[in-house]
């Protein structure tokens, strides 16, 4: 996730309200976005894709289908239609939300207040720009060594969950790296201005800002819900985790008032709640027990994204998340060599030992986290992490394709 672009599209916000209205349209098993009824899992989009994705959602908007299937189940059972909405404004990337509801006005119901949660998470998160009226991480990180911040405790939970993931990968995932990954962040952006300049950030640079990583100096006060940054060189960049944690928590705040079938798809952060209906043919959806229906199918992105097959794999998915952090995302190049937005908290440099890394579990937040740390790891520790954790399974794809898999990854594979 990098926050610095958001402001293009904010600006759209600011001049156009319309710009934020969903692209929203009823859906039958007719192919989605992604061409097919799976859905990209790759975590972010590279910025030619992105733009890609921008154009073909945008004429999605024009797009208003009016095929609206019934689901009709046997006995005067539960008549459900399929709904699909997009976002631009979250989290520089773009939101797919599809919910299986009544009708569309409570499908737009749902819809708003998933848009309206997600905006709050985006803001909050946010390392680039203020907001009238809220504290959020740039808050924080501007008043690092001076004084604790007042923060909505939505923040507070957030950088938990964030310094819960650092201990338990060993700092592979840090959001306390701040300072190290804005030096790279501006090499990117530089470079992709001007790709005839683009350099790779000195070492001495590089080390001198990773003297101030240090999560313990992360004072997170639940009570006071107030933050502070012992260290005055020190600034938080949630990017990593920032994305997943919101999907994951307003997954639940939707199931909590009710909505049970829908799929949140934050950029490729996919989470998604209960089962499908199924089609039972001639059209139509029956929607029986809670458990009966279909899994959610979901692809698994193929790095290499100059061939013609976009998803490796896909994967069936209920009540579960997939995420994907990858080096075809964001990365810009020097002399041939890929230079991508994650960066190994050891190398100080993005590691190329990894294409992709994809993990599956429950907990967005923690598929997330788990997504970026795992890529930082040898394989044998990734291996051992993921093995260690609870219905948590892992896909590595290297460089030259070859793949390796967590002992239950295979089962969910279609
Ligand atoms: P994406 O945000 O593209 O889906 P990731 O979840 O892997 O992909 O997060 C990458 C983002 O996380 C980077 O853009 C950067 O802001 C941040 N980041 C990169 N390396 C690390 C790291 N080792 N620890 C914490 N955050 C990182
Ligand atoms: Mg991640």
């Amino acid at each position: 996730m990098d926050l610095r672009a958001v402001r293009k599209i904010k600006s759209d916000e600011n001049t156009s309200k319309a710009s934020l209205a969903p692209c929203l349209h009823g859906n039958t098993t007719q192919p989605n976005v992604a061409g097919t009824e799976v859905i990209d899992a790759g975590a972010g989009l590279s910025a030619v894709r992105r733009r890609a994705a921008a154009v073909c959602f945008a004429m999605l908007i024009c797009a208003l289908l009016s095929i609206c299937l019934s689901a009709c189940g046997a006995g005067g059972g539960q008549r459900l239609n399929r709904y699909s909405a997009q976002y631009f404004d979250l989290f520089d990337t773009v939101t797919v939300f599809t919910a299986y509801t009544s009708d569309e006005e409570e499908f737009n119901r749902f819809a708003e207040e998933m848009h309206e949660e997600m905006v709050v998470y985006h803001r909050l998160c946010d390392i680039y720009n203020d907001y009238e009226g809220i504290n959020n991480i740039k808050t924080v990180n501007d008043n690092a060594g001076a004084a604790p911040v007042q923060v909505d405790e939505r923040l507070i939970g957030l950088l938990e969950e964030a310094a819960g993931l650092c201990k338990l990968t060993d700092g592979a995932v840090n959001i306390a790296m701040g300072s190290v990954l804005s030096i790279w962040h501006d090499y990117r952006e530089a470079a992709l201005a001007d790709p005839a300049q683009a350099q790779v950030p000195p070492m001495e640079l590089l080390k001198e800002a990773a003297a101030h990583t240090d999560i313990a100096d992360l004072k997170i006060d639940r009570e006071a819900s107030a933050v502070y940054l012992a260290d005055p060189k020190m600034s938080l960049d949630a990017g990593a985790v920032a994305k997943g944690y919101a999907a994951e928590m307003v997954c639940r705040k939707l199931q909590a008032d009710g909505l049970t079938c829908f799929m949140l798809n934050v950029g490729g952060n996919v989470r998604t709640s209960g089962r499908k209906p199924s089609d039972t043919g001639g059209g139509f959806l029956r929607f029986g027990a809670a458990d009966s229906g279909e899994a959610w199918s979901v692809g698994v992105q193929n790095p290499d994204t100059d061939s013609r097959e976009a998803y490796l794999h896909t994967v069936g998915i209920a009540d579960c998340s997939l995420v994907t952090s990858g080096t075809y995302q964001r990365y810009y190049e020097v002399d041939g060599v890929r230079y991508h937005h994650i960066i190994h908290p050891d190398l100080l440099m993005p590691w190329n030992r990894y294409a992709s890394v994809t993990i599956l579990c429950e907990d967005s937040g923690l598929a997330d986290g788990l997504s970026t740390a795992v890529f930082n790891m040898e394989i044998s520790d990734g291996l051992e992490l993921i093995e260690s954790l609870d219905g948590v399974e892992a896909l590595w794809i290297y460089p030259d394709g070859t793949e390796e898999r967590s002992s239950g990854f295979a089962a969910y594979e279609q």
